[in-house]
């Protein structure tokens, strides 16, 4: 390693601690993006086929515009009139059916959600949460608690309780079989005299290994979910704002409207901004009860990078290049799997994919070594991937929306090489 990332690394391990992780077992230090582009400190060239906070591409020109020019001007809170709030809030209201008409504003995904379970634990007079078995929501502790991909089962606490990941490529049951779970899951809630508050679910379940759900499964869960009293969340921190191609939200692969929708991560493009977007009537009901305040939420240089991150999507037209450039890799990563007997599944939509790798076809037995191999080998050829899962053998695609054919022709040809060297 040169001995100038010797030295930041015992730097960091002296001053950050042990508890965060660095990627690779020889880092990268980057210091410059550009649309889907990373440098490291040589000037080398990385693709980057991870990173989604910079949605609409590295240090987008708009988006480091709009912020530097509001916050030369003004940045305070949402306690004082402020246009940029009152124009992304309708922006981004927008987005949705009418009734989902209201925003409040965050800085993390992990506030959103849990500002989600507030106002479905107030409105609901219930305190249980329903989950997928593998979830991550975020890190505070009302959220570590759900997150049942990090807490130990020992600690998972008796108001939550969890259904099975709708993995359609390890189970031969239907989305709608898959939605049936979670009567199970109130059922237990029930035996524990726990009322239900909240279903919560990612619209692409990215721990469980980007498992897309099964048409019918989320819209069938909300009818059986409100039947009980309780409410729906969709947690588009990571398939919101076009991903998946087809649609601008990840739970509208189902003809429904979710109660609460919580989003974050590529709202500001790296700015942190973040969103529960809900009904008027449920946040009445739950400004009866407490106020919310956010210091740095919403304020006007936050919305400023918001508004300019939905112009670039539009402008761009970045949601149809997700649909059109993810076609376009699946159909490479097809024709790489006729070739490479490891590639088990493709799965995904629009710049959200994922490749499972697998020992054998038949038994589906994972190949979490080999993905481990592979993320380090595309990284040695500069192209940054990741990997998740319950196996932790499946890599995640999931580059800034600005990724082109050519982008995909580039990973193609170094995917391909690297498959063949492992
Ligand atoms: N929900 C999902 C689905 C996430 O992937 C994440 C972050 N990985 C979060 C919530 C939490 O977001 P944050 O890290 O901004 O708190």
């Amino acid at each position: 390693m040169a001995p100038d990332l010797t030295a930041m690394l015992e730097r960091r391990k002296k001053l950050l601690g042990s508890a965060y992780r660095l990627f690779y077992s020889e880092p990268v230090h980057i210091v410059r993006g550009e649309g889907a582009w990373l440098y490291d400190d040589n000037g080398q060239p990385y693709l980057d086929m991870y990173n989604n906070v910079p949605h609409v591409g590295h240090c987008h020109p708009h988006v480091v515009e709009a912020l530097t020019r509001q916050i030369a001007t003004l940045n305070t809170h949402t306690r004082y009139l402020h246009e940029n709030v009152l124009d992304y809030a309708e922006r981004l209201t927008g987005k949705f059916p009418d009734e989902l008409d209201t925003a409040m504003f965050s800085c993390t995904g992990s506030e959103a959600n849990e500002l989600a379970l507030r106002i479905a634990r107030t409105c609901t007079g219930g305190t249980g949460i329903i989950v997928t078995d593998y979830a991550y929501h975020g890190n505070t502790k009302a959220i570590y608690e759900i997150s049942t991909e990090d807490i130990p089962e020992a600690e998972v606490p008796d108001f939550v309780v969890t259904v099975p990941t709708p993995d359609v490529y390890r189970s031969e049951q239907t989305g709608e079989q898959f939605a049936e779970s979670v009567r199970d899951a109130l059922a237990l809630l029930d035996s524990r005299g726990i009322k239900p508050a909240a279903f919560i679910i990612d619209t692409i379940i990215s721990s469980g290994g980007v498992i897309a759900t099964p048409p019918g499964y989320l819209k069938k869960i909300a009818e059986i979910v409100r039947g009980s009293g309780a409410l729906f969340v969709a947690d588009e921190v990571q398939p919101g704002f076009g991903r998946t191609g087809r649609n601008f939200w990840g739970y509208e692969i189902d003809d429904f409207v979710p109660d609460i929708v919580t989003m974050g991560k590529p709202m500001g493009n790296g700015h942190p901004l973040a969103a529960t977007v809900t009904r008027r009537e449920l946040v009445d009901e739950f400004s009866g009860h407490a106020h919310y305040f956010n210091t740095f939420g919403g304020n006007p240089v936050s919305c400023a990078a918001g508004l300019a991150v939905l112009d670039v999507i539009e402008q761009e037209e970045l949601q149809k290049n997700a649909l059109d450039v993810g076609l376009y890799l699946n159909a490479g990563l097809a024709e790489l799997a006729t070739r490479h007997e490891a590639i088990g599944d493709v799965r995904g939509d629009g710049l959200f994919k994922a490749v499972e790798l697998v020992v054998d076809r038949e038994t589906l037995k994972p190949a979490s070594e080999l993905a481990a191999k592979i993320v380090e080998g595309l990284k040695n050829r500069r192209v940054l991937a990741g990997r998740t899962g319950v196996h932790d053998n499946t890599l995640k695609l999931r580059p800034p929306m600005v990724f082109s054919r050519e982008n995909a022709d580039h990973f193609l040809e170094i995917f391909d090489e690297v498959l063949a060297a492992s």
